[in-house]
């Protein structure tokens, strides 16, 4: 039941004391037409309805929840307790450079830590996400190659493999997508790389470890490639959880690249929230830069913002989500040296673990060693039984458990790409196994019953083209035109 139908016409919650200013009439053109119309209701009503919300929805606080590529790992109360502080939450981005210094320091304290993580030798913290990450990293390379008045090139290669943004934003960074199939190990194949590269490619787009969860052995070979014709290689930094404190992008020749921080570093992804993509790029692309980068004045040591001289222009208002960033700098200052590689060990654990255990159940799209998340393929069982991964998925459900991601990577057949994380312990995969298993029984012995879970869940199976197809982004009120 939606808010606005719960309540009772003239239910307040008061707070708000009496007006005790003279009261400003709005001009006549400006005034709303037909009465607002809002939900009355008392603080209960409104804090249960919100409760009722939260039970119907699974989140990380509520059980697994193993969605690959799209790290949902555990972030810490923490940090989000930092984010919630007074001294960062009450500032204004005009306010003097004086009375921010704190604030400041956060920014450039985490550029400095994203750097050494990284291998790169500047980071700006403007991108709001990955994928507009994506687009600014593309606008420094482009920014590159004009600087040096080499206009032909125009091409940014892409494999089959990629996360779907990258083709997105290089087509939006107004670059021709040279699309290269995979090898059947999942890596890049070294002759169709070296078939691509010519002196009209602009650059590379990889993540590595890559969308079916392996480390390019390559990658050296990869990058040195892409060099040799000139062109520059782009990191694409969602998958980095794998491999955090343990590889630097920077050192395996990668000349720029975003990260997550809403991924990989105490903010959650998917909750639709405000995410972070900050940018890296090496020395000689730093004078590119967007927007605002903090840097210490030798004569005041004051910290403040300064624009790089050939800078692309603003990505983005300001300095970026600054508190997505105090989540990240309480994060990695958590972890410390120590932690952080540890916690990129634990991630590969425990998928290795989990992909062990199934491997004799599921097939394995790719059966060697991997890093921080695994695909299966469930195309055999489907030919067999009719139960496809989406029912599966939906299976999953019924147990508690969120759907890992589903039909990604596209190179693989009805895709299930799990990831546990880190922060799941041994019970909690063991079980999700089991679960896994019976599923699988359940799909040889009884796939009608299957074919229509979930069955337990406040809503069953959906109709997801028709949601797609005909989506309802707004609610109106009966009779509602005037906004
Ligand atoms: C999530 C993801 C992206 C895009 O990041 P957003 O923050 O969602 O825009 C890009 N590449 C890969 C591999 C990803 O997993």
């Amino acid at each position: 039941m939606l808010i606005f139908d719960k309540g009772t016409k003239g239910r307040r919650t008061e707070y708000i004391p009496a007006c005790d200013v003279p009261v400003t009439e709005l001009p006549e053109g400006d005034r709303r037409i037909a009465p607002l119309c809002m939900p009355e209701l008392s603080e209960n009503d409104v804090s249960r309805h919100y409760s009722e919300l939260e039970r119907k929805t699974h989140g990380v606080n509520d059980g697994f929840y193993p969605l690959g590529s799209c790290t949902m790992k555990y972030n810490p109360k923490a940090a989000d307790a930092a984010a919630a502080m007074e001294g960062f939450t009450s500032i204004h981005p005009l306010a003097p450079k004086e009375d921010v210094q704190g604030c400041l320091e956060v920014l450039s304290t985490a550029e400095k830590y994203l750097c050494e993580i990284t291998g790169m030798s500047r980071f700006t913290l403007q991108p709001a996400a990955g994928a507009h990450g994506e687009f600014t990293g593309l606008l420094l390379i482009k920014a590159y190659h004009r600087a040096r008045g080499d206009m032909k090139r125009t091409k940014i290669i892409v494999p089959d493999s990629a996360h779907g943004t990258n083709p997105a934003s290089a087509a939006m960074a107004g670059f021709e997508v040279v699309n290269i199939a995979s090898g059947p190990d999942g890596c890049i194949d070294l002759d169709t790389l070296r078939a691509a590269c010519d002196d009209t490619v602009a650059g590379l787009m990889l993540t590595n470890p890559n969308t079916v969860g392996l480390f390019d052995k390559n990658i050296a070979q990869v990058t040195g490639i892409v060099h040799a014709c000139g062109g520059l290689c782009y990191y694409d930094g969602a998958n980095l959880n794998a491999v955090i404190g343990i590889v630097r992008p920077g050192d395996i020749g990668f000349d720029c690249m975003h990260l997550n921080l809403h991924k990989t570093f105490a903010t959650p992804h998917g909750g639709g929230g405000p995410g972070s993509g900050p940018v890296g790029c090496r020395a000689d692309l730093v004078r590119f830069l967007p927007g605002q980068v903090v840097d210490r004045d030798a004569q005041t040591g004051l910290l403040s913002f300064s624009k790089e001289p050939d800078s692309i222009g603003d990505m983005r208002s300001f300095y970026g989500n600054f508190l997505i960033v105090v989540r990240a700098l309480t994060y990695i200052t958590i972890l410390g040296r120590q932690g952080i590689p540890q916690a990129s060990s634990h991630a590969v654990l425990n998928a290795n673990y989990m992909m062990a255990c199934l491997k004799d159940t599921y097939h394995m799209a790719y059966d060697e060693t991997c890093m921080h998340e695994f695909v299966m393929s469930l195309e055999d069982l489907k030919d067999k039984t009719g139960i496809s991964a989406l029912d599966i998925a939906k299976g999953l459900l019924d147990a508690g458990i969120h759907p890992p991601t589903m039909y990604f990577p596209l190179i693989v057949h009805e895709a299930l790409m799990i990831e546990p994380c880190e922060t799941e312990s041994k019970e909690t995969i063991d079980q999700a196994v089991e679960v896994l298993k019976a599923l699988k029984d359940e799909a040889l012995k009884d796939p009608e019953d299957l074919k229509s879970a979930p069955h337990h869940t406040p809503v069953t199976r959906l109709d997801e083209v028709n949601a797609a197809r005909h989506p309802k982004l707004r609610w109106s009120a009966p009779g509602d035109s005037a906004m």
